[in-house]
Order: C-alpha cells, then structure tokens, then sequence
C-alpha cells in the first residue's frame, strides 16, 4: 500500500514524497505505534491567522471592500444582476461566491444541508523542556493515516494536537482529557501531561470527500466542504473561481462530477458520528494486531538466533538441536 500511494504521489500528481521505513519513523518518534512513514521534504505550514490577515491585505490593496460581522441573510440569485441581502443594507453583483461552509444558512439552506458539520479539537500541552524533543524529533506537522491524530510541537517545546472530533458542537475544553490520553497511549514518555488551551473549529465534510467547487447557476458559485482537505485546497477553490470570473478559465468543470449530495441531516450527524468512532476503534485494532504481529516477528528472529548459536556451539555437521528447541525443517524444494 506504501509504494502505490508514494508512486501515485509521485508519477500521478508530480509530488516529491519519501517513503520511511519503520527504524527511521522510530528514529524520529520515539513510539511503537507508528510503521511506515510517508515524507513530504517540500511540506510546508502556514499560520492561519497571519494568512488570512495577509489575504484581506491584498484584497484591500486590490480595491476589495470588507465588511466584519455581517451576515447575509439571503440573497436572490435569479437575474443576472443579483440581490444580496444583510441586516443594514441590499446590495446587487454579477456574481456571488457561497464560501459560507457549514455555516452558510439561510442565504441558501440547500447548500449548507449537502455538509456534515464535523467539529475537531485541539489542545496545546504547558512547556514540557527539552525531553518533548528527544522524543519528538520531527519538526514538522504528523498525521497517522487514518486520520485520528495530527499534532506538531509549537511555541519551542509545547505539543498541539488534534484528535477528537465531534458532529456537534462542543465546549472544547471538554476535551482536554481525550487529548491528554491520546498524548500518553502514543508517546507514554512524556508521563501526564498538562494541557493548558483547548480550541475547537467546524469543518465541512462532503458524502464523496470531495471540495464543492463550481457554478451553480450563472453567477452563482460555490467554494465549500473542505473538510478532510484543508486549506490548500480553499486556496485552489478562489484561484480556479477568480480565474473563471475574470478570464473564463473553465478547469473548475474538473469538479463537475462530484454533485452536491444531501448530507442526511440529523439521522447524518448520527451516522457521522458512529462511522467515526467505527473508524476509531478499526484504526485501534489494526495497530493491536501490527504491534502484535511486530513483537511475534522480534520472537521469532531471537528463537531462531538461539538455535544458530546452539548449532555453533555443538560443532559443525549433522545436528540435534538443544533439547526444548524444535528444529525448524528446511523447506522442500519447489
Ligand atoms: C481544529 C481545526 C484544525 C484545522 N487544522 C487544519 C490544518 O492544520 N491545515 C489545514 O489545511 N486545514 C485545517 N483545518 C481546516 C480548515 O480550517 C478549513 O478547511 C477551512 O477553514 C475551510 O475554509 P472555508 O472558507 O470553507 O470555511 P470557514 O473557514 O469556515 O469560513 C467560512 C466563513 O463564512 C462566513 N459565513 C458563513 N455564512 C455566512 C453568511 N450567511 N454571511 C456572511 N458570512 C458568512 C463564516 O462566518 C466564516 O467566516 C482545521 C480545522 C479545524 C476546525
């Protein structure tokens, strides 16, 4: 499964990626609980907030105007000059791009209703010094490959990690627990640790896992569901639509095919919900098994190490092994 996804990686979508075997995973987390691993050298992080101060920066520089704190509360997008409506004004456009993600509403229900709402949340762990990184060797941002953890060490030696997530919305910090478990079970190391932020965000999840990008209706487009994506993925979603409005650039039609798709309403969030702690629990189970499987591998080179040694010692040519040894019989030749 490695090497197909890092072939993919690399020959489908052109993306410098490594594939780690399992000592230089350890070498660089100390813990059992990961194998192999996929590297991205070319990786980078941005800092959301200073990302989206920088964007309203160019867009203000670019002649946009920006109004904070004002909901759309419906808009009708039927002419071509369409109508925008908000608490204290009314406002007509050519086009109106729905980046509103779960929270859109009432501008335009049906839309908001093809997205799971999936709340994740984070903790960030008080300073832990500098055993967090003899433990914790990578700079970089980690995520196992179903999902459940993605964490990385900020602010110099403090830990951010991200784990458990919800279809509702919750106080984060009444999380802080599950994060501070999850630490302990994946690096046991670092003993009981105290977190002293918890924060929390929705994301909006797609039934096909796609992003929602595209034209509704002339005029009408829609940027949303970039949960399980992130947002690399906004970004494309505005570059690919601005394209489109100023150039008629039409690669947005690649997206064509993944339809908007009701999202199940309540009986979703539930089924959401127990696919995720589905997923959870399966993801558990198969490291049990790979771990387990790892410490019968260990056993049996040591079995096989004592038996060599035994032979040694008992000289060369046709042998009995040790008593309590069971000789392993050479297979036959095919
Ligand atoms: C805890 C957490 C951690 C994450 N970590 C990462 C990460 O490490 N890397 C990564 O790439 N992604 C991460 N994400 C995901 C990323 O934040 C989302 O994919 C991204 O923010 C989605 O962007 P968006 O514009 O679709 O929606 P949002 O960021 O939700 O923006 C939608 C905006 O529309 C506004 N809005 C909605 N309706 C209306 C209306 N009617 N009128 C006016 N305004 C309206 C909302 O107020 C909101 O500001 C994380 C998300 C969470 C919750």
């Amino acid at each position: 499964r490695l090497i197909s996804r890092l072939r993919m990686l690399n020959e489908d979508f052109d993306t410098e990626a490594e594939g780690w075997q399992v000592d230089r995973v350890r070498a660089a987390l100390k813990t059992d609980r990961y194998f192999h691993g996929v590297y991205y050298p070319k990786a980078f992080q941005v800092d959301g907030c200073k990302y989206v101060h920088g964007l309203a920066a160019l867009a203000r520089r670019a002649g946009a105007r920006i109004f904070e704190d004002t909901p759309v509360v419906s808009i009708d997008h039927s002419g071509i000059r369409k109508r925008i409506v908000t608490p204290s004004a009314r406002l007509r456009a050519t086009h109106i791009v729905l980046a509103g993600n779960i929270h859109l509403g009432a501008p335009l229900r049906r839309l908001s209703d093809t997205l799971l709402p999936v709340w994740r949340y984070a903790g960030i762990t008080a300073p832990l010094g500098e055993r967090v990184h003899e433990i914790i060797g990578f700079k970089g941002s980690v995520m196992d490959s179903d999902g459940v953890d993605h964490f990385r060490i900020v602010d110099g030696d403090r830990l951010m990690w991200e784990s458990p997530e919800t279809t509702w919305a919750a106080r984060p910090q009444r999380f802080a627990g599950s994060v501070r478990r999850r630490i302990r079970s994946i690096f046991p190391q670092l003993g009981n640790v105290e977190i002293t932020d918890m924060f929390g965000g929705a994301t909006g999840q797609t039934v096909h896992g796609m992003p929602q990008i595209g034209q509704l209706r002339k005029g009408l487009w829609v940027a949303s569901g970039f949960g399980r994506q992130g947002m690399n993925t906004s970004a494309m979603a505005g570059q690919m639509i601005a394209r489109s409005i100023l150039w008629g650039d039409e690669r947005w039609k690649l997206f064509s095919p993944f339809e908007l798709v009701w999202a199940g309403g309540t009986t979703g969030r539930v089924a959401g919900q127990l696919v995720g702690i589905w997923g959870r629990a399966s993801s558990a189970a198969a490291g049990s098994l790979a771990r387990y499987r790892e410490r019968a591998k260990v056993k049996d080179r040591e079995r096989e190490a004592r038996l060599a040694e035994a032979n040694r010692a008992a000289g060369t040519g046709p042998r009995r092994p040790p008593s309590g040894v069971r000789p392993r019989l050479a297979q036959p030749p095919k």
